[in-house]
């Protein structure tokens, strides 16, 4: 079937996210095509602004508002300077950010060692924060990358280059499931494992 090109764009552009696939792409596009003129411009108004508004905090590299050099977080004299968190990616702040649970600061590596994929350790973060570590008065890294291979080999790589820094290294403790993501982790779980975080420089 033959449609329209605004309307096959639109599906086109719907079927590259993640976990679409042409049925729902369709769906959305008519959908839209049906909805309130009010919500395609929204949508679009806020796509318009994602990049453009938003950017990397200079110090933690968690996503932040683009006027901004710093993020919330990295700014508020109150957190505990002397803590970091190690992540993989912005969500995996905000699920760790809910528990309400850490006080310290964040460092997002934006992403996780794969050689499947070919992300190497000068794709990531890591380099920056072992600046961090040397410049800032920090005492422990908590490395909470996923609990998956990736994650875990992370962690393992990230422990052989910090240890010589001389500074606690702390892993979150298990009881994450084993392949899952710390974003979709509920908040008691996640609590638990920041308190039963366990040392990793043994
Ligand atoms: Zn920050």
């Amino acid at each position: 079937m033959l449609l329209p090109a605004p309307i096959q764009d639109l599906i086109d552009a719907f079927s590259r996210l993640p976990g679409v696939g042409p049925k729902t792409a369709s769906r959305l596009t008519f959908y839209l095509l049906r909805a309130p003129e009010n919500l395609s411009s929204d949508l679009a108004e806020a796509l318009q602004v994602l990049k453009s508004g938003t950017g990397n905090c200079q110090r933690c590299y968690n996503i932040t508002e683009s006027e901004r050099v710093e993020c919330e977080v990295c700014s508020n004299e109150e957190r505990d300077q002397s803590v970091l968190c190690v992540v993989e990616e912005p969500l995996d702040v905000l699920a760790l950010e809910r528990t309400g649970g850490f006080r310290g600061r964040y460092h997002v590596l934006q992403g996780a060692l794969s050689p499947i994929e070919g992300i190497a350790p000068e794709d990531l973060k890591i380099r920056e924060l072992l600046g961090r570590v040397q410049s800032e008065e920090i005492r422990e890294i908590i490395l909470a990358t996923n609990p998956s291979m990736e994650g875990d080999a992370t962690a393992m790589y990230l422990r052989q280059q910090l240890l010589p820094l001389g500074v606690r290294i702390t892993r979150l403790a298990r009881g994450l499931p084993m392949g899952g993501d710390l974003e979709y982790a509920d908040q008691n779980t996640l609590l638990r494992a920041q308190a039963g975080r366990q040392e990793m420089d043994n």
